[in-house]
Formats: structure tokens, sequence, C-alpha cells
């Protein structure tokens, strides 16, 4: 189970192994820096789209039972400390993430980033219209920010060429795809070597909070570190897929310093 972890980017610091799961050891600002520079030498000569996920403890649960899952989070470009769970196990195995990296706050601080640089923005995913709406929620947060094309879709591989066909006439830079992980990471995945952007991130709810679908926890909650506590008590039916957070902090305490 165990796979040799890759660093492809050697200059942040050695990335940690949660259970097997790469992730790096970077902040918001770094991931975002690193986008931009992607972009550039993208417009200059023609490169592979990169992978960003944003792991959180279920990701890494579902990845000790999907090897298909692990291979694609530890070949990414980038593996991003989204989730508490991870902050704590980066901690608790000696190797602490400078900081938690949120898909929501990142695509916010990324839409500014664009909006300044004029680089584009395709959403991809979720319920038909809350794109649109997460769309003009970015363009609000982010005045000036181009909007390349929405779109809800689905994950199914019947669908593939037709959202393949709308992103390559759509000329973005950036694609955000919320279709729930696996699904979003693994297409993703899949299509890397059509995809014709610069960078793909798999983003989860996170257009169902810009378009207010969702509510966040109040800021103090998210200090706090309960934000899925928070999350639990609005959305009660997460309560199995949620059942994987003591899960996964049992088995870091017992196995996570063997997979390091
Ligand atoms: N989704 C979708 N198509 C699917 C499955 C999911 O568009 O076949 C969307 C769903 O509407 C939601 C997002 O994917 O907007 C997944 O959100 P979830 O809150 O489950 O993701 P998390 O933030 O927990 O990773």
């Amino acid at each position: 189970m165990l796979q040799k972890l890759n660093t492809p980017r050697p200059e942040l610091p050695v990335p940690v192994s949660v259970l097997g799961v790469r992730v790096d050891r970077i902040t918001q600002q770094q991931v975002l820096d690193y986008i931009i520079e992607r972009i550039v030498t993208q417009q200059q000569s023609t490169l592979l789209c990169q992978q960003i996920i944003t792991v959180n403890p279920e990701f890494v649960m579902a990845a000790q039972r999907n090897s298909d899952f692990l291979t694609c989070i530890n070949q990414a470009a980038l593996v991003v400390p989204d989730g508490i769970g991870i902050v704590w196990a980066a901690r608790y195995l000696g190797r602490p993430t400078p900081e938690r990296v949120t898909g929501v706050d990142t695509v916010v601080a990324l839409a500014r980033r664009c909006a300044e640089a004029g680089y584009r923005l395709y959403l991809l995913g979720a319920a038909p219209g809350v794109a649109e709406i997460a769309a003009s929620r970015l363009q609000e947060l982010a005045p000036g920010l181009q909007i390349a094309g929405t779109y809800a879709g689905s994950p199914a591989a019947s669908e593939e060429e037709t959202i393949l066909e709308r992103i390559s006439n759509a000329r973005a830079d950036i694609l955000l795809v919320a279709y729930g992980a696996p699904a979003q990471d693994l297409w993703i995945k899949r299509n890397l070597s059509r995809l014709p952007v610069a960078i793909a991130i798999g983003v989860g709810g996170t257009f169902d909070f810009l378009a207010g679908r969702q509510q966040r926890a109040p800021h103090w909650m998210q200090r706090a570190g309960l934000e899925w506590l928070y999350r639990l008590y609005r959305e009660p039916w997460r309560w199995r897929r949620m059942l994987s957070l003591p899960l996964f902090v049992i088995q870091v305490v017992l196995k996570g310093r063997k997979s390091l």
C-alpha cells in the first residue's frame, strides 16, 4: 500500500505522509504563486495541465480503500492541507504544515489574483445553476474577474467529450471542478493530458458555499477547528461519511508514524 512519495516541488519542505497520502507543507500564498507562475509558463510554451488536490481526512480514508485515488493524490502537482484533521495529523507526525489551506478560501483569493492579472476561470460541476451563482459571487468578491464559462455536467464518462469541448472553446486558464471527492479528482487525473488549461483543482462543495446553498461555520468555529462539527449540524446526513474522522484519528495514532 505504501507508495514512494515524490517531491515535485523542491522549494518546499519534505511532504508529510499521512497514512500513505502525500500532503505538501505549503501556505495559501505559495499555492497562489505556484498557480500564477504555472499560467505564465503555460502561455509561453504549451505544458500539460497540473492537478491540485485539497485533502481532508475523508480523502485519506477513501484512499486507503481506493488505490486509484491514492495514486491520483500522490502524483498530483500539489496536495494541500484542507481540513483541520490533516493539520493535526501533520503536527502529530512531526512534519507540521505551515497553515490550513481550505478550498473555498483559496478559490476566493485565487479569483482576486486572476482579476488583477486577467486570467480566466472555468467553473465545472455542482447542481445545475449553482456554478453560475457562484461565478457571480466570485465576480463581486473579485471585481474584474473574467469567468471563461460555467457548466454543471456530470463526472460520467459519457459526458467527457462534451465537457472537454466546452472547456476548450472557453479559453480558460484555470479549471475548478466540483463533483465531490474522489470523482472530481479522478475526473481531472483521467483528462489531464487533454485539458487545455494550466491548472485544474477539485473544489468539492466550494460552489455551494459561494452560491449560499451551504453556510460556512462562524469564524470562531473555523478558528477553533470545529468547522466539521458545524457541517455535521447543518448536514446531519453526512454522519456516516464523517464517521471516517474518528477512524482517521485512531489510525494516525496507531499506524501514522510507520507510514512516514
Ligand atoms: N456533485 C455534482 N455531480 C455529482 C456529484 C456531486 O455536481 O455527480 C457536486 C455537488 O452538487 C456538490 C459537490 O459536487 O456541489 C460536492 O460537494 P460535497 O459537499 O460533497 O464535497 P466536499 O466539500 O465534502 O468535498
